[in-house]
């Protein structure tokens, strides 16, 4: 199902124009069909970068999630969004976000919204590339939700959002999408902590459904919110619990880690694709083509060209568009030198 060896792809998440975070701060100016413009067109411009950058698999960048109304916990029924978060000011970090209080029971009577992104996408996007999807894990999801009475604890709330991601990627592979990726960066945080094998058993049950259906991917990264990492940065204690995920293709981050642990993707490569993070999405530097080159080819001494993947270190959601647009740009240049050198063009 993979386009060919060496294919490149992104993880989901693309810079928002200016414009598009100017309009998303006085969204109640705009009338509904207003708003579907503005989204139309922002989809219009991830989906212009990345082909020109020349992409195997392009995303709608996830440029609909405007704000709270607009993402998947607007999408859930059951809970109300707190006030303001406890720490408003100093330098950037994850306890600046809010975290919304449940009220009810937990689910989603009109999905979680990423059908419609989907469709957009099929919509907007030229033939060629591999359109793909993402929607986050019960256990992500489950982070910014306080735990009540009926739900004591996050295992819990990850139990009551399992049923409801699980709809949406049936309702994803109903309207024609054949990649999804199924991120759950919260679980490769916390896996340090946690038994990896009650996030794996987790997984596979959301999943199920839709593993013969689709191409599945999961993104194991340690956090970018605001540019900056939250986990502990490494994939030893998930490994090898985590080769039992039911997904074709596994990505981790590499680049910004200075490809710390990459013995790791010899071991996926062995039983599944794996994505390599070879572009940092925290870093100013703009990677060359030459140092995507060198960086593609050691990937190679740990997996076959037809295992791999290249990609971005996670979302580019928090680098700036410029950057972002470079760095997307040299990587599919530089993946595509070394397929040459291999005969693989
Ligand atoms: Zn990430």
């Amino acid at each position: 199902m993979k386009e060919h060896p060496l294919r490149t792809t992104v993880i989901g998440s693309y810079p928002f124009p200016g414009w598009l975070e100017f309009a998303s701060a006085h969204l109640d100016r705009f009338g509904p069909d207003d708003i579907r413009e503005t989204q139309d067109d922002a989809v219009v411009c991830a989906i212009h970068d990345q082909v020109t950058a020349g992409l195997d698999v392009i995303t709608d960048g996830e440029q609909t999630r405007l704000d709270f109304n607009l993402s998947f916990y607007g999408f859930l029924s059951g809970i109300e969004l707190e006030e303001a978060p406890r720490r408003r000011f100093g330098p950037p970090a994850h306890d600046q976000r809010g975290r919304h209080r449940i009220v009810g029971e937990l689910g989603a009577p009109r999905g979680l919204g990423a059908v419609e992104e989907f469709q957009r996408l099929q919509r907007l996007a030229p033939p060629g590339p591999t359109l793909k999807a993402s929607v986050p894990g019960p256990y992500t999801l489950s982070g910014r939700l306080i735990p009540n009475e009926r739900y004591p604890d996050r295992w819990a709330i990850t139990e009551a959002l399992l049923p409801v991601v699980q709809r949406e990627l049936v309702a994803l592979a109903d309207a024609g999408c054949r990649e999804i990726t199924v991120d759950e960066p919260s679980m490769s945080c916390y896996a340090h902590r946690e038994d990896p094998r009650r996030f794996v058993d987790i997984f596979n049950r959301t999943v199920e459904p839709v593993a013969d259906r689709c191409r599945l991917s999961t993104h194991l990264c340690f956090g970018n919110y605001k540019g900056h990492p939250v986990g502990k940065r490494r994939y030893a204690p998930m490994f090898p619990a985590f080769l039992e995920l039911d997904v074709d293709e596994i990505h981790v981050e590499m680049a910004n880690r200075e490809f710390a642990e990459i013995g790791i993707i010899a071991q996926i490569a062995r039983v599944k694709d794996v994505a390599v993070g070879i572009v940092d999405v925290k870093s100013y530097y703009i990677e060359t083509a030459e140092d995507i080159i060198e960086r593609v080819r050691l990937c190679l001494k740990y997996a076959p060209p037809e295992r791999l993947s290249l990609a971005p270190d996670c979302g580019l959601s928090q680098t700036a568009r410029w950057a972002a647009r470079e760095k997307l740009r040299n990587m599919v240049e530089g993946v595509r030198a070394v397929r040459k050198e291999l005969g693989l063009a």
